[in-house]
């Protein structure tokens, strides 16, 4: 879709069931906001294994999938979308690497983290990646734009 790319790009960022259980959410939101993007939807909910088939069906034939599969069912996730410019090569940085070992500090994962079967967050890795999984994870409705909102002047 167009009206995705540039100043209203956004991504889906997730902080997975480990990020919750410890409390991470309200830091993790507000290094989001602190970073000037625009939250556009936000939902605390218990993912299906459907949907998580869906969400990892690229990593389907790698050994540690189900492994995977029941840690991200171990709990709610704060599933969220993100609006902002170059925002899903910025929240790849903001995330730190896949596994936190390889993660710089100062990055969420080099943090809050250490085992790459416990990385506390999600981030769609490209702007098709970031539409499909939006999709998956919220209606229509559930998205609030900022466009033609009153707090246009705010980057
Ligand atoms: P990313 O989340 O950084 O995009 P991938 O898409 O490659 O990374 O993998 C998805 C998720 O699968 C990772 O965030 C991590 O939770 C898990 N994962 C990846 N590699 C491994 C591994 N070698 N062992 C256990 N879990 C892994
Ligand atoms: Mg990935």
């Amino acid at each position: 879709q167009s009206g995705w790319t540039g100043a209203n790009e956004r991504t889906f960022i997730a902080v997975k069931p480990d990020g919750v259980q410890r409390k991470l959410v309200g830091e993790i939101v507000r290094r989001f906001e602190r970073r000037g993007f625009k939250l556009v939807a936000l939902k605390l909910i218990k993912a299906s294994e459907e949907l998580l088939s869906e969400h990892y069906w690229e990593l389907r034939n790698k050994p540690f999938y189900s492994t995977l599969i029941s840690y991200m069912s171990s709990g709610p996730v704060v599933a969220m979308v993100w609006q902002g410019l170059d925002v899903v090569k910025t929240a790849r940085k903001m995330l730190g690497e896949t596994n936190p070992a390889d993660s710089l500090p100062g990055t969420i994962r080099g943090d809050f983290c250490v085992e790459v079967g416990r990385n506390v967050i999600h981030g769609s890795d490209s702007v098709e990646s970031a539409q499909k999984e939006i999709c998956l994870w919220f209606r229509q409705s559930e998205l609030h734009p900022w466009e033609n909102s009153t707090n246009n002047w705010i980057y």
